[in-house]
């Protein structure tokens, strides 16, 4: 499929058809070509390949064919000009801030981000003389103050990790581009399926493709997504000097991860939504956060940006740390991990692993309760994920 005729097709079509490059086998499933690098025909071919004027491929550090599939289809299915994978999500991430800045620059982000993607903003930057304002990504008044001469970039996770809180993503883009700065989104939580970031007005979209575009729990990765202009200006030299290249056998994972991507999420989608909907009201579950229903803070917002929940399910339960302790030790089917978007139902307890390095009165600001677990419902059948919710929440 030629990629300019691609964009017709439905998101489901591309998703399986989409960037395959066929060897002269004709195979049908996509070659993983695991090689480092690429042999000339002659010394003239060679030169005419670092010149840029012969097409083919130099090393795999630059560019690979499997890779180079896997970046094809997730650009066609993002609907963006071009894509460029990395070793891992956190990778990606750092890729697309520290290629737009320089020393001088200011850096703008919502503060309820993934630990590291923190760390990188508010550790890393300030090394190389970028500094940052970090904001509450729900107030859009934060954003418009937070603008200076030289904001380069604004930041942004949305549903955010692990309160599924939602920016706005329209709203915050009008403001940072009347400053002359760019916006970034972390969609790993919505996924490519639900959320279309670009056609909202960023300028840039990352994932973590180990979570929902693997979606089987086996490879890291990550990708980033935006126009040839932005990629060319940010992003290609940048990847190809320091080396945060995703591997061949990765990207073939990936590419066959995507093929299942839309059935995979959509019913994860309906799983997390039924769970929702049978613990909300539990008299042992205080609080549930799901984006999707009527009761969560930014329903509107939800409804205008997303085209459906998320596959994860935030709740509170009744006791602090020992009521969420108890109920996640009494879970039977799902399993305790810090990992999210697997076929795999699992559990984890931010206040003490992913967000247990900041300080308390930080998860107070950020709404990370001692009672709040993170569910991420994988592909069991939703009554058996429900059942297992409801038997555990017995033994708090
Ligand atoms: C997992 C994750 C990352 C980091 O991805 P890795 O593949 O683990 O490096 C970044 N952002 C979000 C929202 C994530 O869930």
């Amino acid at each position: 499929m030629p990629a300019s005729a691609s964009s017709k097709y439905r998101p489901e079509t591309r998703l399986v058809q989409a960037g395959t490059l066929r060897s002269q086998f004709g195979e049908t499933s996509e070659a993983l070509f695991l090689t480092q690098g690429y042999v000339y025909d002659n010394s003239a071919q060679a030169e005419a390949r670092f010149k840029g004027e012969d097409p083919g491929y130099q090393y795999s550090r630059f560019a690979n064919p499997t890779v180079s599939m896997f970046e094809r289809r997730m650009a066609e299915f993002e609907g963006a000009e071009a894509a460029r994978a990395t070793a891992t999500g956190m990778a990606a991430v750092t890729l697309a801030l520290m290629g737009q800045v320089r020393a001088g620059d200011h850096v703008v982000a919502s503060k309820a981000l993934f630990g590291s993607c923190l760390y990188v903003v508010e550790e890393y930057l300030p090394r190389y003389g970028v500094t940052s304002t970090i904001v509450d990504g729900t107030d859009l008044d934060q954003w418009r103050a937070a603008m200076r001469p030289n904001t380069k970039t604004c930041f942004m996770e949305t549903p955010t990790n692990p309160t599924l809180e939602v920016v706005d993503i329209a709203e915050v883009a009008k403001i940072a581009h009347a400053a002359g700065a760019t916006v970034v989104v972390d969609n790993v939580f919505s996924t490519p399926l639900w959320q279309s970031p670009l056609e909202l007005g960023a300028d840039c979209v990352v994932y973590s493709t180990t979570k929902h575009i693997d979606g089987q729990g086996r490879c890291l990765g990550g990708v980033i997504l935006g126009s040839d202009k932005f990629i060319a200006d940010n992003v290609h030299m940048f990847l190809r000097q320091t080396g945060p290249s995703m591997s061949p056998f990765n990207a073939w994972v990936m590419l066959k991860g995507l093929e299942t991507l839309a059935v995979r999420v959509r019913q994860q989608t309906q799983t997390a939504a039924a769970v929702a909907e049978a613990l909300a009201g539990h008299p042992k579950v205080s609080r549930l956060i799901y984006p999707g229903r009527a009761d969560h803070p930014q329903a509107a917002i939800v409804k205008k940006q997303m085209r459906a929940g998320s596959t994860l399910v935030a709740f509170e339960v009744v006791g602090g740390k020992k009521g969420a302790f108890a109920f996640q030790d009494a879970l039977k089917l799902v399993r305790i991990s810090n990992n999210l978007g697997d076929a795999k139902s699992l559990i984890t307890h931010p206040a003490t692993t992913t967000h247990q390095r900041i300080t308390q009165a930080q998860r107070n600001e950020l709404g990370i309760s001692d009672g709040m677990v993170r569910l991420s419902c994988g592909l069991e059948h939703a009554d058996d994920l429900i059942e297992d919710a409801l038997a555990a929440l017995k033994a708090i």
